[in-house]
């Protein structure tokens, strides 16, 4: 099959089930903000949130806000009392990401810190608050590894760590790859497989952004 073979069926299968005005909404405005359109695709997004929910997770961090897109989906999983922490380096897509999230009726749950990541983190883990239930990574490429250690730092055992765009259209399998992206994704692949702390696999997926896959990984006991 074909790329827009791909995109065709995750444009049925999104029509059947992820039909959803508030996040259209939201990547509507991103659109006309000029933000660039490098959200996860819809059936992600609800997948995204599918799993939140169903690990019953209350306490969310993502690492890459942009519009907010991503970031809806997983604060509608958390619930009322539950609550999103999302790290955003650029003020202006933090800035349509408020807007978004309040539009979609779920600000309220979402804290958005404005600044590099690895800069946030810190201050985070400062805080000293209860550990994250999901982190998801969906930010700068070539931090990958040093969001999963930072992720490490800031979750408990059964915990989940996902980081989305590791395959790069399998770019990924090329070790003499000199793209900073796929150096860092096969990085993180190697030391998924090294850090006994963590369990982990990567799952290929196809569909409207391309061919792609996002690590799974679950904090061990
Ligand atoms: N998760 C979003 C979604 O699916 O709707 C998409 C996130 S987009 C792929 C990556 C975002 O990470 C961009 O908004 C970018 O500005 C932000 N970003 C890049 N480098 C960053 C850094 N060092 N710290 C925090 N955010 C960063």
């Amino acid at each position: 099959m074909t790329t827009s073979g791909w995109a065709d069926v995750d444009a049925y299968l999104v029509d059947n089930l992820v039909r959803d005005p508030e996040t259209e909404a939201a990547l509507a405005a991103n659109a006309a903000a000029g933000l660039p359109a490098i959200d996860v695709s819809a059936a992600q997004g609800k997948f995204l949130s599918l799993l939140a929910r169903s690990t019953g997770a209350r306490r969310v961090l993502e690492i890459g806000t942009l519009g907010g897109f991503s970031t809806i989906w997983l604060a509608r999983a958390v619930g009322k009392a539950g609550r999103v922490i999302t790290l955003e380096y650029d003020p202006r897509h933090a800035e349509v990401a408020r807007a978004n999230l309040d539009e979609a009726g779920v600000g309220d749950r979402v804290d958005i810190r404005v600044g590099a990541a690895l800069e946030s983190l810190p201050i985070l883990e400062a805080e000293a608050s209860e550990p994250f239930d999901l982190v998801f990574i969906d930010a700068d490429k070539v931090n990958n590894s040093n969001y999963v250690r930072w992720a490490l730092r800031l979750t408990r055992p059964g915990s989940m760590i996902i980081v989305d765009n590791v395959v790069r259209g399998g770019a990924v399998a090329d070790g003499a790859s000199d793209d900073p992206a796929v150096r860092a994704s096969r990085e993180l692949v190697e030391m998924l497989a090294a850090e006994p702390r963590l369990d982990a696999t990567v799952l290929q997926t196809v569909g409207a952004k391309g061919w792609d896959g996002f690590a799974y990984a679950v904090v061990n006991d």
